[in-house]
């Protein structure tokens, strides 16, 4: 057990890396995963460290097109696993997704243990172990191919957060609309992505909860009007030009 004081300064970022650490050591995490939160870390401390108007605006999108999906699924890996197990497994619940465990680094004994921090988290079936039901996606050439005929192979909404740019873009191309969290608003996956929720999924995944939540009293056009107000692309450029006025105030006074 760590000792990091409640008032150190980056307190909040060590609890998450140590989080990341302690799923490391239980074999949830993989050690490239390590190195994603790292990149992670530097894009939030860039960000301020804080869920912006964008990411809320992200958010709210990513609600509508959550609650307007007839198949939604949540793709799990490590990285998610132990940092938000509960929260992802709460979100299933509330818009009623599928849960698939799917690695870029494929490995049996992690994706068990991924799917038994799952079970412990509440979720009743986890999908993406039964080699019966395992099918591949075309356009991409590595284990992150297969996925389950009645998970993500039959959705039209994929959640995908702390995706890597070839999954993301071989799902978009196999007609499904993405959804991602990731902290890169530079990043293949959120270009790639319909909508992009640069935020630390570790902030973020609450409000996406509670959004849904408030939401789901929509009707359809509403939710469908939420969408089409939504630019993506938009969303991450005004999220670079945050990072550079944030660079510039820091300079400012340095
Ligand atoms: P891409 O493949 O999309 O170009 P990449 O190769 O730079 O991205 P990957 O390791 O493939 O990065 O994907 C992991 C992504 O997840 C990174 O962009 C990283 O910024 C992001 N990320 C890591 N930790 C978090 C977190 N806690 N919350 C949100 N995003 C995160
Ligand atoms: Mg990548």
């Amino acid at each position: 057990m760590s000792l990091i004081p409640k008032s150190h300064p980056r307190a909040k970022s060590l609890f998450i890396r140590e989080k990341l650490v302690k799923g490391f050591e239980n074999g949830l995490v993989a050690k490239e995963g390590l190195l994603a939160q790292g990149r992670g870390e530097a894009f939030d401390y860039l960000l301020g460290e804080k869920t912006s108007r964008l990411a809320k605006n992200a958010i709210r999108a990513a609600a509508a097109q959550l609650l307007l999906a007839e198949r939604p699924v949540i793709s799990v890996n490590g990285n998610i696993a132990a940092l938000c197990p509960k929260e992802i497994v709460k979100l299933s619940k509330q818009i009623k997704a599928k849960l698939e465990v799917n690695l870029f680094y494929a490995n049996k004994t992690r994706k068990q243990a991924i799917i038994k921090m799952l079970k412990k988290s509440g979720a009743k079936e986890v999908l993406g172990s039964n080699p019966k039901t395992s099918t591949k996606l075309d356009g991409i050439d590595s284990a992150r191919r297969i996925v389950d005929k009645n998970g993500i192979f039959a959705a039209d909404v994929v959640v995908v957060p702390l995706e890597d740019g070839d999954r993301t873009m071989a799902l978009r191309n196999a007609g499904k609309i993405v959804i991602t969290f990731d902290l890169n608003p530079l990043s293949r996956t959120s270009h790639t992505a319909n909508i992009t929720i640069v935020d630390n999924v570790t902030r973020g995944i609450d409000l996406l909860i509670e959004e849904c939540k408030k939401l789901s009293k929509r009707n359809k056009d509403s939710l469908q009007k939420i969408i089409y107000n939504f630019d993506n692309k938009k969303n991450l450029a005004e999220n670079v030009i945050q990072i550079k006025n944030n660079l510039t105030r820091r300079a400012r006074i340095a």
